[in-house]
C-alpha cells in the first residue's frame, strides 16, 4: 500500500496539511512524536486568530481533533518519530516515491511528502534555564511579552532576533536588561539604534555569559559572567528571554532536498516546493522568515494544495495505479 501523502509533524503545519490533503480525499499518513507544537508549553496564546486567548494544552487538542476528524482518509501514527527518508524509482525528472521509517521500525511509503517538523528553541544549557521554563524563562517576546507587563526582564541575544524581542518586550515591560556575549551587538544597526531610543532599556551587557537562572517558584535573576575578567555577577530580573535562535528539526531531508546555512529548508513560497521534486515542506522547519503558529498554518495548507497539483500532474504521467484522483 502506497499514500498520496505521508506528512511528517503534528504542530500546527502537519495539522493543517492534514486537513487540507482529507479535504482533497488523499489517501493521506500523518506521522508526529506529538500534537500541538512548540507553543504547547504556552499557557497563554492571544494571537490565534479567532481565540483571544488559548493555551498551548487546549491547541493541541483542538488541532489534533481536527486531523482525527478526517480518520476516513488520514491514518495518525502518534508517537511515531520518522528517522529516515529514501527516495525510490524515480524517473528520470526525479519524479519519485519516498519510503519514510520510523524510530518504531515501521516502514511507510507515500507519492509525496509534506515536511512539517517544525524546529526546536536553541538553549542556553546553563542550570536552572528548564526549571524555570514557563515560569519566568521564556523563547518567544513576540507571544509572551503580555504576560511580563510591568516587571524587570532580561533579554539575552544580541543578533536581530534579540533585537527584535527587545522591541516586542518594551510596550509592557518596566525594564529591559540585553545581555550578550560578545564584544559588540551583532544585528542590524537601524534596529540597535531604535532599542537605544527607549528610556526602559536599562543597559546593554557586554561579554556576559550567561551562567545560571535563579529563582525560587520563579525566575528571580540570572548570574553572569564576564567572558573577560571572568568577575561573576548576578542581575535581578523577573523574566529572561533567551533568543539565541532555533534549530530547525530537518535533519531528517539532509542530503534530500537543499537547506540553507542555518539548517531550514529551503522552500518555493508560493507552492512549498522544495529541491526535490514531490517534497514539500511548510512552518518552522523552512526559510520562511516569520515563525509563527498562524503562518505555519497558512504555508502548509499551500504546500497540501501544491502537493495535490503535483500529484495530478504526476497521475497523468505516471503508471495507471497513480491515476486515482
Ligand atoms: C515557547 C513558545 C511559545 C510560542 N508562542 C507562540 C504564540 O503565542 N503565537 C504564535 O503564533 N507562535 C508562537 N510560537 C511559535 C510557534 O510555536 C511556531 O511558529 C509553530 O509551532 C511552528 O509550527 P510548525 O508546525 O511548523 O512546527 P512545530 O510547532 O515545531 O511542530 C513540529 C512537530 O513535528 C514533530 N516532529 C519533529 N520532528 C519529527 C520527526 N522526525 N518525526 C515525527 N514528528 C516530528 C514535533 O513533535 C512537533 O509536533 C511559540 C514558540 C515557542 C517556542
Amino acid at each position: 500500500m502506497i499514500y498520496d501523502v505521508i506528512i511528517i509533524g503534528g504542530g500546527p503545519a502537519g495539522a493543517a496539511a492534514a486537513v487540507y490533503a482529507a479535504r482533497k480525499k488523499l489517501k493521506t499518513l500523518l506521522l508526529t512524536e506529538s500534537f500541538g507544537g512548540q507553543s504547547i508549553v504556552s499557557d497563554d496564546i492571544q494571537n490565534w486568530i479567532g481565540e483571544p486567548h488559548i493555551s498551548g494544552f487546549d491547541l493541541a487538542q483542538k488541532l489534533e481533533a481536527h486531523v482525527r476528524a478526517y480518520s476516513d482518509v488520514v491514518d495518525v501514527k502518534s508517537p511515531a518519530l520518522a528517522v529516515e527518508i529514501k527516495t525510490m524509482k524515480c524517473s528520470p525528472e526525479r519524479i519519485c516515491d519516498f519510503e519514510i521509517k520510523t524510530d518504531q521500525g515501521n516502514v511507510y511509503q507515500g507519492k509525496a511528502l509534506i515536511l512539517a517538523s517544525g524546529a526546536r528553541r536553541r538553549k542556553l544549557g546553563v542550570p536552572g534555564e528548564d526549571k524555570f521554563s514557563g515560569k519566568g524563562v521564556a523563547y518567544c517576546a513576540t507571544c509572551d511579552a503580555p504576560l511580563f507587563s510591568d516587571k524587570k526582564v532580561a533579554v539575552i541575544g544580541g543578533g536581530n532576533s534579540g533585537l527584535e524581542a527587545v522591541q516586542d518586550l518594551f510596550p509592557y515591560v518596566s525594564e529591559v536588561y540585553f545581555i550578550h556575549r560578545g564584544e559588540a551587538l551583532c544585528g542590524d544597526p537601524v534596529l540597535q539604534e531604535d532599542i537605544k531610543k527607549s528610556p526602559k532599556l536599562k543597559q546593554i551587557i557586554l561579554n556576559a555569559q550567561t551562567t545560571e537562572i535563579l529563582g525560587d517558584s520563579f525566575v528571580t535573576g540570572l548570574k553572569y559572567k564576564n567572558g573577560k575578567s571572568g568577575e561573576e555577577k548576578i542581575l535581578p530580573v523577573d523574566g529572561v528571554f533567551v533568543e539565541i535562535g532555533s534549530v530547525p528539526n530537518s535533519e531528517i531531508v539532509k542530503g534530500l532536498v537543499d537547506i540553507d546555512q542555518w539548517g531550514q529548508v529551503i522552500i518555493d513560497a508560493k507552492h512549498g516546493a522544495t529541491s526535490q521534486p514531490g517534497i514539500f515542506a511548510a512552518g518552522d522547519v523552512t526559510d520562511d522568515p516569520y515563525k509563527q503558529n498562524n503562518i505555519s498554518v497558512g504555508d502548509a495548507i499551500k504546500a497540501a494544495l501544491a502537493a495535490y497539483a503535483y500529484l495530478l500532474q504526476r497521475a497523468k504521467t505516471s503508471p495507471a495505479s497513480d491515476n486515482s484522483y
